[in-house]
């Protein structure tokens, strides 16, 4: 039974990239006779709007997508902090005091997520009294568990390439909401028995990252779907900040949803918005 999942986070009201994002998950699922599930990931510290959650589920209805929905990033800290304590003893995690300013100054290489983690405080470690984040020894993980690969429905199997993105943060500094993105959306895909992970091709080098967190954690590995990205008519990615609406916006004007979600799935899309081709692989 094929299981997707749309997993949006409340930091900002949803937009046409994310009702194509939602669209992509429900029809893929649905076309297979499996499940679509939403997952609610409010776990970005300061940004987190949890108000927003109830108008995602109003913009989803409105494009006329049904889903199950399993429980938010929020209730689930426990079990990111047991999978943390797992790797830490595994001897794969190391502290790090940098500071995004730090990191910036010193790194010398570009990954798809920005600056590559210079491994500084792996080389000089914090002393017990500061404030750190946990990043994941990369070159130690994967001498662990050798070479491992993974399979894009579009793409075809890929050789995971974690070393793309350095020693990513897996446990942040932030007490209040620890596990990072990789750590907290990885071990939700398997609680929830996601069988298709389905998102941007803007998200396939975090892909490489999450594969060998399930190889280290002994998580079950899914397929995965990168989709084109929804660009304006600059060719960027849409932005409430470029004055893109969100659907909130397109719904209270009266909008039709499911007429709109209709022009998404064919690609025909108002104003100048335009599909990507799937670049996979490129940040
Ligand atoms: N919460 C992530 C986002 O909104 C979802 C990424 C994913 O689908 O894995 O970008």
């Amino acid at each position: 039974m094929v299981v997707t999942r749309f997993a949006p986070s409340p930091n900002g009201p949803l937009h046409l990239g994310h009702a194509y994002s939602a669209i992509v998950a429900h029809d893929l699922a649905k076309e297979r006779g499996g499940r679509f599930l939403l997952r609610i990931e409010d776990i970005d510290g300061g940004r987190s709007r949890p108000e927003l959650a109830a108008t995602f589920r109003d913009d989803l209805s409105w494009l006329g997508l049904a889903w199950e929905e399993v429980p938010a990033q929020s209730a689930r800290l426990d079990e990111y902090e047991v999978a943390a304590a797992t790797l830490a003893a595994m001897g794969v995690l190391y502290p790090c005091k940098c500071t995004r300013a730090e990191i910036a100054e010193a790194a010398s290489e570009m990954g798809p997520d920005g600056p590559v983690y210079p491994g500084t405080c792996k080389f000089d470690p914090p002393t017990p009294d500061q404030a750190v984040a946990w990043r994941l020894d990369v070159s130690e993980a994967m001498s662990r568990t050798g070479p491992l690969t993974w399979v894009d429905e579009l793409a075809g199997e890929q050789l995971a390439r974690p070393d793309l993105a350095g020693d990513v943060v897996l446990v942040r500094k932030d007490t209040e909401t620890p596990a990072s993105y990789h750590l907290a959306a990885t071990l939700d895909d398997a609680a929830d028995g996601v069988t298709l992970v389905t998102r941007g091709a803007d998200l396939f080098a975090a892909t490489h990252v999450h594969r060998l967190l399930q190889e280290l954690l002994g998580l079950p590995v899914p397929t995965w779907h990168h989709h084109a990205l929804v660009l304006d008519r600059e060719g960027r990615k849409l932005a409430k900040r470029r004055g893109s609406p969100s659907l909130a916006d397109r719904r209270l004007a009266g909008t039709d949803g499911r007429a709109l979600a209709a022009q998404l799935r064919t690609g025909q899309m108002p104003g100048g918005i335009t599909l990507s081709p799937v670049l996979h692989g490129e940040p």
